[in-house]
């Protein structure tokens, strides 16, 4: 895909970076020295090579120079802290851990614990901490890297998801789940080399990757990199850029429509604003096609199938709805007993196409629970109305989606469990204005002095990533159960409702 743009583009402006612009034969050199570097230190067809990098353009060099190799791409959330970086790493088994300034600190935090990994990469201007390399100094071939020969079916990128039992799981995706989608997105969003798009998003979740990175190298278009979404700063650059294509959070817009005087900035190049990886109010999609004169496509996808469904470019979005399945994704809804439920009837969402991942990495067992007869259970609820779009009514997971990023209930409760003076703890979502969701914490103390709030937001920060983190717990004395024993969540919603506290 690279390569075939580099042919057709090679002068052409592949990204603006703080307000510099890097041609598309000057991404094949460093994606090719990325390469050289990374096979210099041993890496082969098949290795693991961890990304725990924000939004910088060595994410995109390492990115493609990891998959020239036939090697695999693992990027890290970089809100992520100790737990999660001490279990990604070893989990993938990966060989390199690459990250930058920022990261290095948390890395070292969990670096006792990074098993398999034989070389850490530092993207500094800094010299490197004793026992990593640089990335900069680290030598590299001056001439062009060839690819390996990889099959569609090798994967390209494990992307670790949140995982019901508190784990993480790693979805493989492979070369052709990602082209096969990107070619659908391109055709249904109408995208093509003349787009400019504002990259907004993080690279390491599969919208930023799987659809913005790859879909602008797949057309032959240009990005303006922005290293974290500000409102105000996301418009500055639109202007300035004259950018055409932005694809966000409904976080995002929530902020958007919060800055003051937004016409101010020339929008006039805009023609298409997508959001996806939560729901979208229909207050927001209404509110910004009043203030910005758009309406906004919904699409729905998750890690493990990249893209399933948009509401069309051409033809009618409608709000509430994430709209109809791209051309080479399959959707069903099915009741309770696996049989296709009848129109308008609400059901679990089940995906089938070229799309969708080809496993959990070594998780067999996970794997298995999750596909019937190959299609794949999306964990979500919808159904289809007389026009064949769909809607998203609910979650049969207990996954709560925090400004798109995800986080089940088990692995705060875990945490909150490990601290000394909690006996007990249970997790819930609870709505939130600008983020959609947030979470919610109830504890049972130890006998002897209760735990304080900040004593227990402070022991889950260190241990996790801060969209994790509770943004409030409430001490109580007895949770409440059902004769078998398990936890009634519906009634915490219902104190967390009664409360005067958040
Ligand atoms: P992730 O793996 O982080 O992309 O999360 C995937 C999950 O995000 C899906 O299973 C859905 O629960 C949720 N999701 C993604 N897009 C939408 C949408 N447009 N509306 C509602 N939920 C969504």
């Amino acid at each position: 895909m690279l390569e075939r743009t580099v042919d057709r583009f090679p002068n052409k402006t592949f990204m603006i970076v703080k307000g510099q612009a890097v041609t598309y034969q000057t991404l094949a050199s460093e994606v090719s020295r990325a390469a050289s570097r990374l096979a210099r230190l041993g890496v082969k067809q098949g290795d693991r090579v961890c990304l725990y990098l924000g939004n910088r353009p060595e994410f995109i060099y390492l990115h493609f120079g990891t998959l020239k190799l036939g090697a695999i791409v693992v990027p890290i959330n970089v809100t992520y802290r100790r737990r999660e970086l001490a279990y990604i790493p070893e989990n993938s088994g990966a060989k390199i851990f690459v990250t930058d300034d920022f990261g290095w600190q948390y890395f070292f935090d969990a670096k006792g614990e990074l098993g398999s990994v034989q070389h850490t990469i530092i993207v500094s201007d800094k010299p490197p901490p004793h026992d990593s390399y640089s990335y900069n100094q680290l030598p590299y071939q001056q001439t062009t890297f060839e690819s390996v020969s990889i099959k569609p079916d090798d994967i390209a990128a494990i992307i670790y998801t949140s995982g019901t039992t508190g784990r993480s799981k790693g979805a493989m995706l492979t070369h052709r789940n990602f082209t096969s989608n990107i070619h659908d997105l391109a055709q249904v969003w109408k995208w093509t080399s003349s787009d400019r798009l504002l990259l907004g998003l993080p690279m390491f979740h599969v919208h930023g990757l799987g659809v913005v990175l790859h879909g602008v190298v797949y057309t032959g278009g240009s990005l303006v990199l922005m290293e974290r979404f500000d409102a105000a700063r996301a418009l500055q650059l639109i202007s300035e850029h004259r950018c055409n294509v932005f694809m966000g959070v409904p976080t995002m817009y929530s902020m958007l429509l919060e800055v003051e005087e937004p016409l101010k900035y020339d929008l006039s190049h805009m023609r298409l604003f997508v959001s996806g990886s939560a729901p979208l109010p229909v207050k927001v999609f209404r509110n910004f096609k009043e203030k910005y004169g758009f309406e906004i496509v919904e699409r729905y996808g998750m890690t493990e199938t990249i893209m399933n469904i948009s509401n069309p470019v051409e033809g009618t979005r409608k709000p509430g709805s994430v709209g109809l399945p791209l051309p080479n994704v399959q959707v069903k809804i099915v009741d309770q007993t696996g049989k296709t439920a009848p129109s308008k009837e609400v059901g679990e969402i089940m995906v089938k196409g070229s799309n969708v991942m080809k496993g959990y990495w070594n998780m067999e067992d996970a794997t298995r629970e999750t596909f019937v007869d190959k299609w794949f259970k999306t964990g979500d609820l919808g159904y289809v109305d007389d026009d064949g779009y769909i809607l998203i009514t609910g979650r049969k997971k207990e996954m709560i989606i925090i400004s798109g990023f995800k986080v089940y209930p088990r692995e705060v409760e875990d945490v909150l469990s490990e601290h000394p003076k909690v006996k007990e703890a249970a997790v819930i979502g609870v709505s939130d204005q600008l983020k959609g969701e947030r979470v919610k914490a109830f504890v049972v103390p130890q006998p002897g002095t209760p735990p304080s709030e900040e004593e227990l937001i402070k022991h889950c920060r260190k241990i996790l990533a801060s969209f994790k983190t509770p943004s409030s717990i409430t001490i109580i004395d007895t949770m409440p159960r059902t004769a078998s024993g398990k936890i009634i969540k519906g009634a915490l919603a219902e104190l967390t409702k009664n409360s005067t506290k958040p």
